[in-house]
C-alpha cells in the first residue's frame, strides 16, 4: 500500500525523483527491524509526544514522502497540538509546493476521521505553512533553507519525519529540540537528532497520534538518544544473526 501511495504521489507530481530511492532504503532497514514497532521505538515515541505536548511552539515539518504516506495522521497530530504544519522540501519548486499544499488541504476530512468529534474544528484551524517563506534556516544553502518566521524558525520543538542530514544539523545548531523518524539508526539525521524514532512512518504515525490524544506522556530528562539508537541497531543485528 505504501509503494502504491508513493507511485501515485510521484505520478501526481508530489515527489522528487529521488523519493522512491529514499523509500527503498527505508524498506531495507525495516526488513532488518522485523517490520514491527519495537519497545525501544515506543520509548522514543513517548519521549517525542512528551516534548511536543510541553513545547511552547511545536511545528510539524513535512516533506513529499511524509505528506504522501502519513499526511492525514500528521494533520490530526497538529490539530491535537493546535500547531502549524510547515511544508519544507529538499528540491523546492513552485509547482511541487502547490501540489503538496493542495493535497494536504484536500485530506483534512481524512484527518477528522482519525479524531474524536470534539477535535474536528481544530483540524480546520491547522495552518499549513511553506508557500510564502519569509526567512531561512541559518547555515543552509539554497531553496531548501527557506522557512517561515512564524513556523520552523520560531519553533522550540520540531517533529520532522524523514529529514536529511544537512538540514537536521542546521536545525540542531539553532538549539531546537529536533524529533525525527528514521528507519536507519546509522544515518546522520538519526545520529544528530534530539530524539530518533527508529520505526516505519506509517506504522508509528497512528501511535504518535493516539499518545498525543491520551496526553499523559512525561519527559524523560535523562533521555539518551545514542543509547536508544544502539538498542534499535542491536535488534537489527540479532535478527540478522538469527538468519545465519
Ligand atoms: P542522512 O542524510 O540523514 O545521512 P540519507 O541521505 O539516507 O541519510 P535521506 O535520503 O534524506 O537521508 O532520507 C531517507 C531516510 O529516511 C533513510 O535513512 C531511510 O532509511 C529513511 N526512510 C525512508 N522511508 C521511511 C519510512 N517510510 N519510515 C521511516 N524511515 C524512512
Amino acid at each position: 500500500m505504501s509503494r502504491k501511495k508513493l507511485v501515485d504521489a510521484s505520478n501526481d507530481g508530489l515527489l522528487a525523483d529521488s523519493a522512491l530511492i529514499a523509500h527503498g532504503r527505508g524498506e531495507a532497514f525495516d526488513y532488518l527491524l522485523g517490520e514491527k514497532t519495537s519497545t525501544v521505538a515506543m520509548q522514543a515515541i513517548e519521549e517525542v509526544v512528551a516534548l511536543l505536548l510541553k513545547a511552547k511552539n511545536p511545528v510539524l515539518s513535512l516533506n513529499g514522502n511524509t505528506t504522501a504516506l502519513a499526511g492525514a495522521e500528521l494533520i490530526a497530530c497538529a490539530a491535537v497540538l493546535q500547531c502549524p504544519i510547515e511544508l519544507n522540501i529538499y528540491y523546492r519548486t513552485p509547482e511541487r509546493m502547490e501540489v503538496l499544499f493542495k493535497f494536504l488541504n484536500s485530506i483534512r476530512g481524512c484527518a477528522k476521521e482519525l479524531l474524536p468529534e470534539a477535535l474536528h474544528s481544530q483540524v480546520d484551524d491547522v495552518p499549513i505553512l511553506g508557500m510564502s517563506p519569509d526567512d531561512s534556516i541559518p547555515n543552509l544553502e539554497g531553496p531548501r533553507a527557506a522557512c517561515h518566521s512564524d513556523g520552523i524558525l520560531s519553533a522550540d520543538v520540531i517533529l520532522v519525519p524523514l529529514e536529511d542530514g544537512d538540514r537536521c544539523e542546521a536545525l540542531m545548531a539553532m538549539e531546537k529540540s529536533i524529533c525525527v523518524i528514521d528507519l536507519n539508526p546509522l544515518s546522520r539525521t538519526a545520529q544528530m537528532a534530539t530524539v530518533t524514532i527508529v520505526d516505519e512512518l506509517t506504522r508509528c504515525a497512528p501511535l504518535i497520534l493516539n499518545s498525543l490524544i491520551k496526553n499523559n506522556s512525561e519527559i524523560n530528562e535523562e533521555w539518551d538518544n545514542m543509547d536508544n539508537l544502539q538498542k534499535s541497531l542491536n535488534i537489527m543485528l540479532r535478527n540478522l544473526n538469527e538468519h545465519d
